[in-house]
Order: structure tokens, then sequence, then C-alpha cells
């Protein structure tokens, strides 16, 4: 068992939160079932969202917590596309029901490598209470649920990463899990991003995905198209 220093986690999440330069608006008693942000590049707002009955501060929940800081702290310092996801403007709703779980998968691969680098020990020990927490669900889950795939792949990953152990995983996930440990989530940047999205569309060959210039928003935006298929025709 990992020994959290809860004073210094409060510290660094201090810290990190007085680094902000935009506003950051906190939405508590939401019934949003885990912590959200959302950060609005044009108003420089920091929306962040907690759950209802994680509104408590255990180590859990301060790391949660950080995370979505650290989200704010990327949107910030290296593009907009850390602090949400922003697709061009035609986008339609059922492609990004389709893709939106890769896009979250890959940009907290790399928002994780943030709060790894701020608070190793405790990232550690909630990332090792989430793998006994998934091995238990695995069991009962479908594996037709992309988002609770996508989800557990990067668990698995960060497990074989952070620390340095191998567990067993299932065909399904395993090409995720290969190319999230290919990349290096603690060099953040969007070139990196839009390649780790990229690549893990390229699992299912169904979506590409490229970061464009919107002059409307002064961004790059993702465009994602619809790759042909044979089934298509
Ligand atoms: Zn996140």
């Amino acid at each position: 068992m990992l020994k959290v220093d809860i004073k210094r986690l409060k510290s660094i999440i201090n810290k990190t939160r007085s680094s902000l330069k935009w506003r950051v608006v906190e939405y508590k008693n939401t019934d949003a079932y885990c912590f959200s942000i959302f950060s609005d590049s044009t108003s420089k707002i920091h929306n962040i969202y907690y759950p209802d009955q994680l509104f408590q501060k255990t180590e859990q929940n301060l790391v949660g917590f950080l995370h979505e800081l650290c989200h704010a702290y990327l949107a910030e310092t290296v593009h907009p596309q850390f602090g949400g996801i922003f697709f061009w403007p035609e986008t339609s709703e059922s492609i990004i029901d389709n893709v939106k779980h890769v896009f979250l998968t890959a940009q907290d691969w790399f928002v994780d490598g943030m709060v790894a680098k701020l608070c190793g020990t405790a990232f550690k020990q909630i990332l090792s209470d989430d793998c006994d927490m998934l091995h238990k669900l695995n069991e009962r889950m479908s594996n037709n649920d992309k988002e609770f795939e996508y989800g557990s792949a990067l668990i698995f990953a960060q497990y074989a990463k952070y620390l340095n152990s191998d567990m067993a995983i299932d065909d399904s996930r395993l090409k995720a899990v290969k190319i999230l440990l290919s990349i290096d989530p603690q060099k953040i940047s969007l070139a990196k991003l839009e390649l780790l999205t990229a690549q893990l569309l390229g699992i299912e060959n169904t979506y590409a995905c490229k970061a464009e210039f919107n002059t409307e928003v002064g961004f790059e935006l993702f465009r994602v198209s619809r790759l042909f298929s044979p089934l298509d025709a």
C-alpha cells in the first residue's frame, strides 16, 4: 500500500489552481457521475462539474479534481483541445457519439501524464485501486460497450507504464494498450494528441481525424471523416 500525503496533495492542487489564468467556475451538486471539465477558450472560463455524491475530500476525489485542473492548465498552455473536444462545425452528432470516447481516452493519456508527474504516489495508489475495481467490473461488462473498452484500455496501459506491471489483457483492448504505450504521455502537444487519436481510431478503421485550423475560432478543430467501407456501397 502506497502512503499518500494528503496535505501535500492539497498543496499541489492549490498551486496548480493558482497557476491558472482563466477564471474557474465550479458547479457542485450536479447529477454528473464523475468530475468533468469544459474549458471555454473564447470566454476564458474553466467550468468544472462535481458529482454530488463524490464531493468529499478523499484521495480519489482530490486526484480526480487535480486531473480536471490539469486539463485546464494544458488548455491554457498547450492547446484548447486539452480542455474539451472541439470538432469541425458540420460534424454530425452521430459521428461525435461514435468517436467521442476515443478522443477522451487520448486526451486523458496526456492529462494523467501531467497528474503522474505532479503527484506520482497518489496517482499510482488510485491507479492500483482502479485496476482492482476494473477486474471486478470486467466480468460483468459487455465488450460492446466502447466507452468502457477504451476507458479500461487506458487504465491497463497506465498500470503497465506507471506500476511496471503486466497483466493479462484481452485481445479487444490489446491494440489500444500498445498504441497508448508507444506514445510518451509526458511530452504533450496537439500534434501528439492528433497522432494518438488517429492511431486509436485506426484500430477499427472506420474514421480518420485531422486537426485543422479554423479561422472563426482561432485554433485547430478536429475534422473527423468516415472511411469508405465496401459495405457502404
Ligand atoms: Zn479527463
